[in-house]
């Protein structure tokens, strides 16, 4: 079973190639919920003498621990799901995963969105305000907006050097042609490279 790559790039970006791997069993198995501990069996057949290991500094190939991990960030990307079901003779749970892949799309276009909405935020942050630096001490990064340099009396409250207007032009202009970057790029697209 081959994964699409714009899934298998991002599956990637949350949790390595171990998330691919689970991705693949979440696939494999669409027609019946399938436990932590069955995903981990059947990756570990899989990778057996193809000389993957996911754990090197461990004698087993893959850890139940780390494919809990990954199907609990797939689960907080909203690419995974779970029901848990109390097994009576031990009283413990078992955990019955699927996949929800077919919001990857929406999933994608709405961290677009967040971007988006960073960037513009930031911009109208550095529009409406004035900032002032003091030179000396530019690389603490300080920055006072206008009414904290004035009630510092335009005095550098580190080394006591004049505080001077900032040119704020240059992130200004950088901020506006990110956000334009950002609006046309297609992130499905992006993934898919
Ligand atoms: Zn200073």
């Amino acid at each position: 079973m081959e994964l699409n790559p714009l899934l298998k790039s991002f599956l990637f970006i949350i949790g390595n190639r171990v998330a691919i791997e689970v991705g693949i069993e979440l696939i494999n198995s669409e027609n019946a919920d399938i436990t932590d501990e069955d995903i981990t069996e059947n990756i570990k057949e899989r990778i057996e003498g193809t000389g993957i290991d996911f754990e090197p500094e461990d004698s087993e190939t893959l850890k139940l621990n780390t494919v809990r991990k990954t199907l609990y960030k797939l689960y907080s990307e909203k690419l995974a799901q779970f029901r848990r079901i109390r097994d009576k003779s031990t009283g413990w749970f078992i955990y019955y995963w699927w996949h929800e892949f077919n919001f990857l799309e929406e999933i994608l276009l709405e961290k677009k969105k967040i971007i988006q909405e960073k960037l513009s935020s930031r911009l109208k942050f550095e529009e409406n305000n004035y900032f002032f630096i003091c030179k000396k001490c530019t690389q603490q990064n300080m920055k006072y907006k206008f009414d904290e340099a004035f009630d510092l009396n335009f005095r550098c409250p580190d080394c006591g050097g004049p505080l001077e207007a900032q040119d704020n032009q240059k992130i200004i202009q950088f901020l506006k042609e990110k956000i334009v970057l950002n609006e046309k790029t297609n992130i499905i697209n992006e993934f898919k490279k």
